[in-house]
């Protein structure tokens, strides 16, 4: 059989990657026309979350698996085996490692393929022929990892040889222009989609900074720390010692959920503004900074504090104290530390 006719009967089943963006809506799309049953399948991490696929799924009325991915990428960013991208992105070993996970799933299932919306030489590191081949070829998948929307311009995949999808209906997009996917959004009803570049922190080298930050000090064990990295403003202090600080409310609330043993917690006590984390160990001196931030980033002073100086409450484990400041310090004395 030549792959180029469907065989009448049973159909493909599968899942494709659906990270939300048009590429991935597409694939789907264009597997059912080929004949395919399609489910989608997307891995949250706190670097991507998976609401763009949530609403993509609905759109295209198709069931979504969400797996979560957070140890697996943090595994992968200590020792990347094909190394970063612009940033400290390690796409071609993650997109591995999620082929590899969609595989067990779709091998549990006894379904027949994985799918995922790459277009060939679309992103020059991880989208030209050579990082498709160790990508199928890493995640174990070969044979079975279809690309449906440049599927024409590689080797046949098992259903496609066994006739359970129909290669003529499957696509030849090559390169980096997106007329062809704008034209088949519009055919497909696509509407809703996000710039092809967003979606994944790594690949945004302030967000690199940070991480490389905290890899550097604290290290990535800790995971809750992994998880606010998406989050709040960074300082890292002379002593060695880190500060989270919360840009509102909600960031506040996930620095205090993020308290524990062995960590800092400051809150003013006498004025409205930010909580901060100290992960970990800090010196007197790096404590009074961090302390001297909050304050710093503080706003007007609570209802009846009004006659007291500005105070900021420092929680450990142990015991709660106060340090207080004869005046508000400036924000300038704390820009050098911040990392942007
Ligand atoms: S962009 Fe992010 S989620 Fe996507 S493959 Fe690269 S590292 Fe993984």
């Amino acid at each position: 059989m030549d792959g180029s006719a469907q065989r009448p009967g049973r159909k493909a089943r599968g899942f494709s990657l659906l990270s939300g963006g048009l590429d991935s809506q597409l694939a789907i799309c264009v597997l059912r026309e080929a004949g395919a049953e399609v489910e989608a399948l997307v891995f949250a991490t706190p670097f991507f979350t998976p609401d763009a696929a949530r609403r993509a799924a609905d759109a295209l009325g198709v069931p979504l698996s969400v797996c979560d991915f957070t140890a697996d990428i943090v595994d992968i960013i200590k020792h990347p085996p094909h190394g970063f991208g612009s940033a400290m992105n390690p796409c071609i070993d993650c997109h591995a490692a999620m082929i590899r996970r969609a595989g067990e799933m779709m091998r549990e299932r006894g379904w027949d393929f994985v799918a995922t919306g790459e277009v060939l030489n679309q992103r020059p590191m991880s989208q030209n022929r050579q990082s498709l081949g160790v990508v199928a070829k890493s995640s174990g998948l070969a044979g079975r990892l279809l690309r449906p929307l440049c599927a024409q311009l590689l080797e046949p995949t098992v259903p496609e040889l066994e006739g359970l999808i129909d290669r003529s209906k499957l696509l030849a997009l090559s390169g980096r222009r997106r007329d062809p996917q704008f034209a088949l959004a519009e055919r497909f009803g696509v509407r809703d989609f996000p710039s092809p570049a967003g979606g994944c922190k790594l690949t945004e080298k302030g967000f690199g900074n940070r991480l490389r930050d905290l890899m550097e000090h604290e290290g990535l064990d800790e995971l809750r720390l992994v998880k606010l990295l998406a989050i709040a403003r960074r300082f890292r202090l002379p002593g060695g010692a880190g500060v989270i600080l919360g840009r509102d409310a909600a960031e506040n609330k996930a620095l205090q959920e993020a308290f524990a043993p062995g960590f800092v917690l400051l809150e003013p006590a006498t004025m409205v503004g930010p909580a901060a984390l100290v992960p970990g160990a800090a010196s007197e001196s790096d404590i009074r900074a961090a302390a001297g931030i909050v304050a710093a980033w503080s706003g007007r002073m609570r209802d009846g504090c009004g006659d007291r100086p500005p105070a900021v409450r420092v929680r450990t484990a142990d015991e709660t104290r106060e340090i207080a400041f004869p005046s508000r310090p400036e924000r300038g004395e704390y820009l050098g530390f911040q990392i942007l």
